[in-house]
């Protein structure tokens, strides 16, 4: 014997349009089945409140149905049973029941997500000069968007809701779950009216400057977001981003690794063995050092702070300047009969001494 339709959703043979929704809406959160997993009782109460709700909410149907009880709709409206309604029937319900507030139950999430328009992607060439100091850069961008005059409705497949129901029979039972509405995209909206240059979507390109901020220190190929300067979309929705990707210019003379910077300095033999004042090529301009009388080929000079900035914005990193004597590769004469007479000189013979440390030592405590 099938249970009485009111009795299903708790309300007298009295009770109004309003109660009988209210009372629906109350069955259908309880029974709902992905508040009830595998629970086969629910689902089928939750049928059951669906096919009471479908018949009293409709006057005519209402009516039938005092009169005649289950019988008015044996063998004619698909109502004699159970399960005369399907899940997507019950589902698509819920946009008249619910209205905007079907959020947090259906297949997660649920309600009329904003869609979100494309991300627009651009290359951002910068020196070193732009690196260390950060800068703030303007592009021209081409963007889609809603064009001026375009109105948008509210999707019929969906009923704004931007997502469809589906149910489908697994070995674990009835699985229901939640998808991108076919017709709107997930939006909940359609095109209604718009401009004759408009798309079909009811969008424009444009051009548009952007300003984007470029903090110290980045580095090459990284990519930083601009949000909601990307495409925008149709209807209530929100742009897409501005996706950045930065390409680092190389420096002429400096040679960038992680936050430090290198700088190859090449002095001749007198000023090696004299010392001299040299100017170098920093990021931000020169820089003088001076050179002790004696230095070393291969010697490396730490300038503090002269690199890169972190990017977390904790420091800088160093202006590494390897010393490099250059060797005269032709000489006169005289010159010749020089370096001749110190060829025997003990005074020339090399002596490093255990401060002078080789090459790859010195490169090992650059890392340590
Ligand atoms: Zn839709």
């Amino acid at each position: 014997m099938k249970k009485d339709f009111y009795e299903i959703l708790g309300i007298s043979k009295n009770a109004d349009a309003a109660e009988i929704k209210k009372a629906y809406r109350k069955s259908a959160l309880k029974y709902h089945p992905d508040k009830n997993p595998g629970d086969k009782e629910a689902e089928e109460n939750f049928k059951l409140a669906a096919e009471a709700y479908e018949v009293l909410s409709d006057p005519q149907k209402k009516a039938k149905y005092d009169q005649y009880g289950h019988q008015a709709f044996d063998g004619s409206g698909g109502f004699g049973g159970h399960g005369g309604m399907n899940m997507d029937d019950i589902f698509s319900q819920f946009g008249d029941i619910f209205g905007g507030g079907f959020g947090g139950f259906g297949g997660g999430g649920g309600g009329p997500r904003r869609a979100k328009g494309s991300n627009l992607r651009i290359k951002v060439k910068l020196t070193l000069e732009e690196i260390a100091n950060g800068v703030e850069k303007k592009v021209k961008v081409k963007r889609k968007v809603q064009a001026k005059g375009v109105t948008y409705k509210t999707c019929t497949t969906c009923n704004g809701q931007g997502q469809v129901m589906r149910v489908t029979n697994t070995i674990l039972g009835r699985m229901q779950s939640a998808s991108t509405c076919p017709t709107c995209g997930g939006s909940g909206q359609i095109l209604d009216k718009k401009p004759s240059e408009a798309d079909g979507q009811g969008m424009v390109q444009e051009d548009e400057t952007v300003s984007i901020k470029i903090p110290a220190g980045v580095v090459d190929g990284m990519q930083l977001k601009v949000a909601n300067k990307g495409n925008d979309a149709p209807g209530n929705s929100i742009p897409g981003d501005l996706i950045v990707a930065i390409e680092e210019i190389e420096h002429e003379f400096l040679k960038r690794e992680g936050e430090n910077v290198h700088f190859d300095l090449y002095i001749s033999f007198p000023e090696a063995v004299l010392g001299a004042s040299k100017d170098i090529e920093a990021i931000n301009g020169k820089v003088r050092i001076k050179l002790e009388e004696g230095i070393q080929s291969g010697k490396i000079l730490r300038l503090k702070g002269k690199g890169i900035p972190s990017l977390n914005g904790y420091g800088s990193g160093d202006l590494l300047v390897h010393v490099n004597v250059w060797t005269p590769k032709t000489l006169n004469k005289e010159q010749k009969q020089f370096f001749e007479n110190a060829l025997n000189n003990e005074h020339f013979a090399p002596s490093p001494e255990k401060s002078e440390k080789s090459f790859f030592e010195k490169v090992k405590d650059m890392f340590s």
